[in-house]
């Protein structure tokens, strides 16, 4: 426990020098703690040293861990890609949904599972690197998808979200970030309703000093906290 309580008291403490280089207030940037391959044990002891908001990347593995974890007021996030075919457990299970990518997939989501007056809150996902590996929509297509899914009545876009390429050297992702911050301007600039672009989730554990410097909003951290994965 002790090791973990440190770990997420550093990240906080990256996370505030980064605000400090840009002035930007610590408050506006959001952790979220990927708890992939995480034991649920030791994602109670991360809630424990304090941390609220969580990440997975699997819908098969939320469901399987949940049950253990279902008496903490976590919030969810799911931030790996979603097949429509899972969209309707995805929507129980997940209080944000941050790779939203297709239309397909938006019309799933916004018919399955959703009551009366829900709105879930999701982001697009944008493949900036143009990688065949990587799931998102490429950049030229989300100004096209966020006015369909302005139209879906269950789903609030909020934002935009990314994976860039990697890099050993994080200043090298720098360029990504700041093509989704303007990104998100251009589709702001559009007035859609049920469409604001107030959030960016960018950042993980080697890079979020340089995402926050560019605007992050929300940093998906998993190793710097909860150490390498097996
Ligand atoms: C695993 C993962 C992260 C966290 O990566 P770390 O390098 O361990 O911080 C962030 N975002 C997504 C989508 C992931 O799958």
């Amino acid at each position: 426990m002790g090791d973990l309580a440190d770990r997420v008291a550093k990240v906080h403490e990256r996370i505030s020098a980064a605000c400090r280089r840009v002035g930007r207030r610590p408050e506006d940037v959001k952790l979220i703690a990927i708890s992939k391959t995480v034991p649920p044990e030791r994602i109670r002891q991360a809630y424990e040293a304090g941390l609220r908001d969580f990440g997975e990347n699997r819908v098969q593995e939320a469901e399987a861990k949940r049950p253990a974890l279902s008496d903490l007021a976590v919030t969810w996030h799911l931030v790996g890609h979603l097949q429509t075919n899972k969209a309707k457990p995805a929507r129980d299970l997940f209080h944000w949904i941050h790779s939203v990518d297709s239309q397909r997939l938006a019309e799933k989501l916004d018919k399955v599972g959703a009551r009366p007056g829900d709105r879930l809150p999701v982001l697009l996902e944008v493949n900036l690197g143009e990688e065949a590996a990587k799931s998102g929509a490429r950049q030229d297509e989300v100004p096209r998808l966020a006015e369909a899914l302005s139209r879906l009545e269950t789903l609030e876009v909020r934002g935009l979200m990314v994976m860039p390429p990697f890099f050993d050297d994080a200043e090298r992702t720098r360029p990504y970030f700041r093509r989704l911050r303007e990104l998100a301007g251009d589709v702001a600039a559009k007035n859609l309703p049920g469409v604001s672009m107030q959030e960016l989730s960018m950042g993980m554990s080697h890079d979020f000093e340089v995402a926050i410097e560019e605007g992050a909003t929300m940093v998906r951290v998993g190793t710097a906290i909860f150490g390498p994965r097996s």
